[in-house]
């Protein structure tokens, strides 16, 4: 990803982009905006959010409905554009990227885990996961492989045949976030996860949200509901489309000091 000496040699941006794409984060924005334009007054849903996610950090970001948490998180997964401001992955811009190329920078880096899941409802729990590794690129037979290795690892081994209308609530969110992990992402965002659970299906999607940090995943988690946020080791608090805080969880306090 690293630009040829000779071409940085000269022009404050190039060597810019060069510091860039060294930095250790996996997520970067840089006052980013966004206003819908509606009928009667636009609304500003991000005001100039700065916003770092380091490699293997799970962060959570807070506020109450309509703060600008789930248009934060669609824009770092470009699915919409911003008014205004940059956005980095994994050191990569996306200034200047066109549909297509927002698309295959999400392939690669990006895992989407969604409120109401979106599941294919007719189609097996197996299917799902697969699909997902297909479109990102894995021939059919691995992308089964992969699949049938992440219902394992999510606890699912058994329901690979299964379509998700038999699953509870917790199950279908856990097989949403193996689809999510389908192309290995570098960074896991999700909206409101445990929205649509009940008690023990949001603690059970929690517990693999806390196992998938330990074991180095990046997490950037929106939510409204303090309890899902103590899962993480940082939260970040919104409102009306600017950060106006951040604290370390005191889960991540407790560990750092054993
Ligand atoms: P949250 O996820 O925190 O509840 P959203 O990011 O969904 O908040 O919305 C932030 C603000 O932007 C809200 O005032 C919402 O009504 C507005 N908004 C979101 N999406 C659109 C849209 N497509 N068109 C117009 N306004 C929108
Ligand atoms: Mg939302």
């Amino acid at each position: 990803m690293c630009c040829p000496v000779g071409l940085v040699a000269v022009g404050a941006a190039a060597v810019q982009s060069r510091v860039v794409s060294a930095a250790p984060e996996v997520l970067k924005t840089v006052r980013l905006r966004k206003t819908f334009e509606s009928v009667g007054a636009p609304v500003r849903a991000l005001r100039g959010v700065d916003l770092a996610v380091d490699a293997g950090e799970f962060v959570a970001v807070m506020g109450p409905s309509g703060c600008g948490k789930s248009t934060l998180l669609n824009l770092v997964a470009g699915l919409e554009a911003p008014s205004d401001g940059e956005i980095f992955l994994a050191g990569e811009s996306f200034a200047g990227k066109d549909e297509s190329g927002l698309a295959h920078l999400r392939r690669r880096h990006v895992g989407f885990v969604f409120q109401f899941f979106n599941l294919l409802e007719d189609t097996s729990a197996l299917e799902n996961v697969a699909l997902a590794a297909a479109i990102a690129g894995a021939p059919r037979r691995r992308a089964e492989l992969r699949a049938r290795e992440l219902l394992d690892l999510l606890g699912l081994p058994d329901k690979a045949a299964e379509l998700p209308g038999v699953l509870s609530g917790g199950q279908r969110q856990r097989l949403a976030i193996a689809r999510a992990l389908a192309n290995e992402p570098t960074l896991l965002l999700a909206d409101e996860p445990t929205g649509a659970l009940d008690s023990a299906g949001g603690l059970e999607v929690l517990e693999l949200f806390r196992r998938l940090h330990a074991g180095g995943q990046a997490i950037l988690l929106v939510t409204h509901d303090e309890r899902v946020a103590d899962a993480a080791e940082r939260v970040v608090r919104i409102q009306d489309g600017r950060i106006v805080g951040s604290t370390i969880a005191p889960s991540a306090v407790r560990a750092v000091r054993g």
